[in-house]
């Protein structure tokens, strides 16, 4: 019996052998493993965020701007039924929702909750991974003041690029207009009020003030459609707003930093002969929020679900997710608590009080 499964065990072992020998000499082979795994790729393509009933987010990075090799920096994917929109666009988005099977050719607009660079740094390759995809019209950009300055920048910087692509695949593939931006300024006049951007086929886009000075104006948003809710805190230290604009709100994706982490980061830091970076380490939780403060917050305004985005510093294994974590769940139900990673994605089915969780990992 024994040397009947070590003969099996041997022959598995030689027909695996000769497969994979075969697979790097034989060209012919190569191809068509290649071909079958692209079209597993393609199919696999995330065109039904579009058709669903439902508000969907997508996490294309939950990370900052200290490097994260699991987090891109800030962006969040919207898909209100065939509306799509992104909040924030920072390095990296665009390859990450490419990598997620993501189709961002029916991308509508483009939401900034302010100028850090790592909120609007992936701009140009979101703009011409869209444009590839199919968008053809220009991408309408709202952010709070200094929008058009920043569009603008982007727009000189990256023209000679754009053109190289019209010139090279005509304008039937990138016509001229899909590569423009047009900045739209969204002017909140006090903390006590909200601006409605956007108000068509069930959903309602909300603009606030948050707090994230010396960086001001900076935004928050709501997003609600057809009885289903989330909305954004940005950047921003612990602020009411995010009670007051998120009262009762399905998900509440909340930024958060963790002084257990960056303190010891601090101090090894200043150790190691490294007195800026230490010193940034310990100016930079002036403009954010605990994730204690993030998790008061969301039970102030009775959010269903809490998600942590924007995440600082990079949370790298098990053992440092359980020190951002830490004595959370003594002020709230772990269950309705996560910590964001991209490709993370939440779905909210119309009609019901639902929050489906899952992961898109290709
Ligand atoms: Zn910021
Ligand atoms: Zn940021």
């Amino acid at each position: 019996m024994k040397r009947t499964l070590i003969t099996a065990l041997a022959i598995v072992c030689l027909f695996g052998l000769a497969a994979y020998i075969a697979l790097m000499n034989v060209a012919k082979l190569q191809d068509k493993v290649f071909q079958r795994a692209m079209l597993a790729k393609v199919s696999s393509s995330r065109e039904s965020l579009y058709n669903s009933d439902s508000l969907d987010l997508v996490f294309c990075g939950s990370g900052s701007p200290m490097p994260d090799p699991k987090r891109k920096q800030a962006c969040i994917a919207v898909f209100a039924g065939d509306q799509f929109y992104l909040i924030d666009t920072g390095p990296g988005s665009a390859p990450r929702l490419s990598n997620m099977g993501v189709p961002t050719g029916g991308l509508k607009g483009v939401l900034w909750t302010h100028y850090h660079s790592d909120h609007i740094g992936g701009i140009g390759e979101v703009i011409l991974n869209s444009w590839a995809g199919g968008r053809k019209a220009p991408l309408d950009i709202w952010g709070p003041a200094g929008v058009e300055q920043v569009v603008s920048g982007f727009n000189q910087a990256y023209a000679l690029e754009f053109s190289y692509r019209t010139a090279h695949h005509g304008p039937g593939i990138f016509p001229a207009d899909g590569s423009r931006l047009i900045p739209h300024r969204v002017d909140v006049p006090s903390e006590q009020d909200s601006v409605i951007i956007l108000d068509q086929d069930g959903l309602k886009i909300t603009a606030f003030l948050v707090d994230h000075r010396p960086i001001e104006p900076a935004l928050g948003y709501r997003i609600d459609y057809r009885g289903r809710s989330a909305i954004f805190s940005g950047d921003t230290v612990n602020t009411p707003n995010m009670v007051r604009y998120g009262k009762d709100v399905d998900v509440m994706v909340h930024e958060a930093l963790s002084t257990t982490i960056t303190g010891i980061m601090a101090q090894v830091m200043d150790a190691s002969g490294q007195p800026n970076r230490a010193n940034i380490l310990r100016e930079v939780p002036a403009i954010h929020t605990l994730p204690a403060e993030a998790v008061r917050t969301a039970n102030e305004a009775n959010a269903q679900l809490l998600v942590f985005s924007h995440i600082v510093p990079p949370v790298l294994n098990r053992l440092m997710e359980k020190m951002f974590m830490r004595g959370l769940d003594e002020i709230r139900d772990p269950a309705t608590t996560l910590l964001g990673f991209d490709g993370l994605h939440l779905s909210l089915p119309v009609g019901s009080d639902k929050i489906q969780v899952s992961a898109i990992n290709r």
